[in-house]
């Protein structure tokens, strides 16, 4: 079953909004195994509505039409269908009485122009609007569906999922779901390397991979009838692929690295405390928008200035006068001072230069230490990244969140 999607309206022309719908229908269509092979977008007149519904229906199965079915004058997707089938539009009695509920319960007077929601195309299947006055409806002609929704989303997308995505589920064949393994640590041809043959030799399920700034992300996709378990099909190849890059699989459930570790810091009750100079809270702030973390989560400070990392964390001003506040001497005292401090199970630091200023030959910008302390002592990793300010600064806090999770996966908690 092949389906188009047909967006109606002027606005979506002239770039006012973006075909939010068409996005969303087609990620729920391919859940049920409806391949979207179109997606189309037209104005609001009956003209150039007729030539792509023409054109749709010459290569489409099924077409799914959003928006135009308001009460003005400039909406004119059922009529225009109607006149294309050749199907008289007709009152649906029950549809008026809930408009006109819709309006006595907002305390408004209904106006004329409204009636004309409650029209549709002779046998047309209608779909009830909980949220909205407009109505949808489906009409099933010889081989092909077409399928006719409002336009706000808000309208939209209870009508699809109450009762589009049953109707498809029942049409349909198959089933596609996705699972989408998160990796840290390796980079994308690196992975690919590994797992090319896999790529190459699979057809179900798929294994396609998505570069992420600074991380990867494989999706596994698997089509099924509608009796076999996905999860089943999948089962052997996940494995197979965690075999291959073992921890750098950080999520099967596509869950980000922030997510990850704050539900490891959490489930497994390990405190933590950050000293953050370049990354500015950055990582302070992605830790404390887990929901539960304040169980394990200590403190964070913003250690800036060189005052700073000797006032606040016990750093020595020989340290920073010898190797510098970018450095790993200087990182580790920033763990430690930070851990002793908060008395924490873990005392995490970061310390390099975002850029783009502040790069020297023997220290360009990118350069990063990150120092984690724990009970057993205090270890230190320098990475260099590339890119701008905010890519360094972004990308920081995942080399420190993979390291805390590493840390927790070797680690006696
Ligand atoms: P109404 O009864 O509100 O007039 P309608 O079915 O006639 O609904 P339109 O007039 O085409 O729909 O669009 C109404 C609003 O719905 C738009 O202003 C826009 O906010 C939203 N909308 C329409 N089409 C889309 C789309 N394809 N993607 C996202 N939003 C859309
Ligand atoms: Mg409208």
């Amino acid at each position: 079953m092949n389906a188009e999607i047909l967006a109606v309206g002027t606005e979506l022309l002239m770039g006012q909004i973006a075909n939010t719908n068409a996005q969303y229908i087609s990620a729920r269509l391919s859940e049920v195994g409806v391949n979207v092979f179109y997606h189309s977008v037209v104005g609001d007149n009956s003209r150039r509505l007729k030539e792509c519904l023409n054109i749709a229906l010459e290569r489409s199965d099924v077409i799914i039409m959003t928006g135009g079915l308001g009460p003005t004058r400039d909406d004119l997707t059922k009529e225009t269908v109607s006149e294309i089938f050749n199907r008289k539009l007709e009152l649906h009695k029950e549809s008026l009485q809930k408009i006109e509920g819709f309006f006595e319960r907002l305390n408004r007077p209904m106006t004329e122009n409204n009636i004309k929601q409650a029209y549709f195309p002779q046998d047309a299947i209608i779909i009830e609007n909980a949220k909205g006055t407009a109505p949808g409806c489906i009409i099933e002609d010889k081989n092909k569906v077409v399928v006719m929704l409002p336009g706000p989303p808000s309208e939209m997308k209870p009508m699809f999922e109450d009762t589009l995505m049953p109707y498809f589920k029942e049409k349909s064949k198959y089933r596609i779901v996705s699972k989408y393994l998160r990796i840290f640590g390796v980079g994308e041809s690196a992975l690919e390397e590994k797992i090319m043959d896999l790529i190459e030799g699979q057809t179900n399920p798929t294994i396609a991979p998505y570069a992420k700034e600074g991380e990867v992300t494989l999706r596994i996709t698997a089509k099924c009838e509608k009796y076999e378990s996905p999860d089943e099909m999948m089962q052997p190849v996940i494995a197979e692929i965690k075999k291959r890059i073992g921890h750098a699989v950080y999520s099967v459930e596509d869950k980000n690295l922030e997510e990850v570790v704050g539900e490891l810091l959490i489930s497994r009750n390990i405190t933590i405390s950050l000293a953050e100079s370049c990354t500015g809270g950055l990582l302070s702030n992605k830790l404390t928008g887990i929901p539960g973390i304040s169980k394990v989560f200590n403190r964070a400070v913003i250690s800036y200035s060189n005052e700073s990392k000797i006032e606040n964390l016990g750093v020595k001003p020989e340290t920073i006068n010898k190797y510098g506040a970018v450095s790993k001497e200087t990182a580790e005292e920033m763990a430690l001072g930070i851990r002793n401090a908060s008395k924490t199970d873990i005392g995490l630091s970061i310390t390099g230069i975002a850029g783009p200023g502040g790069g020297s030959e023997e220290k360009p910008v990118g350069l990063v230490y990150l120092a984690i302390s724990h009970s057993e002592g205090t270890e230190c990793k320098e990475i260099k990244v590339w890119g701008d300010r905010n890519r360094v600064r972004n990308v920081t806090c995942l080399y420190a969140l993979d390291m805390i999770r590493l840390h927790i996966l070797k680690g006696s908690y």
